[in-house]
């Protein structure tokens, strides 16, 4: 047995899914894996039958759970996010072709247009959800736990109110993309669970495919390993969740869902959540569900729980750091490609190069900034309301003159 460290992203979407890229097809999604870092990705979308065909067509079979694109050699487990009669949203990971099939069959009898969504809504409860996957030899668990929309905590209490008699059946919470460990580990029933952190990605692009993603160490990319570390077995884990400061998240503080003015906990409760500029309906921040439903003030960390690493786009970080503002811009674009090309993908540029190599590719403002990141330094103005959150240079960049790179490295603190 040889351990190592696999990049996994269990959570997107294909071009069937409602509001996603038409971009979302197979070579695509491989090809970015690749360049992104991703070892293995969930196919998302299994139940929709031109995707599912695709998949099968496209994808050569390593094992019955594992498929892998022969041209970039990326991995990929079969899943697919469903929602419920309480318009929850669940995960599901599935052993095999013949598993999607059985599942899908007992599923279709409860939904009107499985065939026509990516993510089928179910008419069922997530009880039913839960028994059918499980028994089919599926992996099971909440999508984005905490969100103000379709979200387990938005309609419940507790895992135990959602699941019910099933709940022993869940294996894994994924965070999603306003939370983290340390606001997740201030809810003591999740103490036991295992958190997985995915980029739910309705386009391939670096800035989405893999903005958030797990590392797990795995023996090999198959869909057997995928399920021990989840389950936590035979030294199996994720030993890294990564993925936005949850202030980035589009639902990390209460706000207008339309003016994506920001309230208070207390000032949103008392204007009964309607927003006194527009009337738009006030959306409750992640930071204040959790500040509701929380056991601790601050977090406990079961042993057992892996270090949340805090990262943003790659294409974000270089946009903050050159003349450019906007990260889809020619200019982003042509050092986003520069770095990729040296370091083999984005995941190793932002998580484990070293800075003087960095300083080497991209001038010392941008090592700076990757710095101050992983130090988790760096400043955030949060999002809210359906508004993202974005990066700031700390104080000590933000005035920094042109030409960083002619200045020294040691006025960067490297
Ligand atoms: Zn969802
Ligand atoms: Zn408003």
């Amino acid at each position: 047995m040889n351990l190592r460290p696999f990049h996994v992203d269990l959570h997107i979407h294909s071009k069937y899914s409602g509001a996603t890229s038409q971009r979302m097809d197979i070579e695509t999604i491989a090809q970015q894996a690749k360049l992104k870092g991703l070892a293995i990705i969930g196919t998302g979308d299994v139940f929709h039958p031109v995707w599912f065909e695709s998949i099968k067509k496209s994808l050569s079979k390593i094992d019955e759970g594992t498929f892998e694109h022969s041209r970039y050699g990326t991995r990929f487990v079969l899943s697919t996010e469903v929602e419920d009669k309480d318009r929850v949203h669940h995960l599901i990971f599935f052993p095999s072709v013949s598993a999607v099939e059985s599942v899908r069959e007992v599923f279709a009898k409860h939904s009107r247009e499985i065939d026509l969504d990516g993510r089928a809504t179910l008419s069922i409860p997530a009880t039913e959800i839960a028994d059918v996957a499980v028994e089919h030899g599926c992996l099971v668990g909440p999508s984005h736990a905490f969100t103000p929309w379709t979200s387990m905590y938005k309609e419940f209490d507790s895992i135990g109110d959602c699941y019910k008699d099933s709940v022993g059946k869940v294996s894994f919470l994924e965070l999603g993309l306003s939370a983290d460990t340390d606001l997740a580990d201030r809810i003591s029933e999740l103490s036991e669970i295992t958190f997985i952190s995915c980029s739910d990605a309705h386009s391939p692009w670096p800035d989405k495919l893999g903005r958030e993603f797990n590392r797990m160490e795995l023996d090999d990319a198959t869909w057997e390993e995928v399920v021990k570390a989840i389950r936590r077995e035979g030294g199996r884990r994720i030993s890294l969740n990564v993925g936005f400061d949850p202030r980035l998240g589009k639902y990390h503080l209460t706000a207008c869902s339309q003016c994506f003015k920001q309230f208070g906990f207390d000032e949103a409760k008392k204007l009964n959540w309607k927003c006194d500029i527009d009337g738009g309906w006030v959306k409750k921040g992640v930071i204040d569900r959790v500040n509701e439903l929380a056991d601790f003030p601050e977090p406990r960390h079961p042993p057992h729980r892996p270090p949340y690493l805090k990262i943003a786009p790659l294409a974000e970080v270089v946009a903050l750091t050159i003349s450019s503002p906007d990260p889809h811009s020619p200019e982003v674009s042509d050092v986003w490609q520069k770095l990729v090309r040296k370091f083999g993908n984005e995941i190793f540029v932002l998580v484990d190069a070293p800075l003087e190599s960095l300083v080497e590719s991209a001038g010392p403002r941008f090592a700076a900034v990757v710095k101050a990141f992983r130090e988790r330094n760096l400043r955030v103005v949060a999002g809210g309301g359906g508004q993202y959150g974005r990066l700031e240079l700390p104080g000590e960049f933000s005035n920094v003159l042109p030409s960083p790179s002619q200045r020294k490295l040691s006025e960067f603190g490297i």
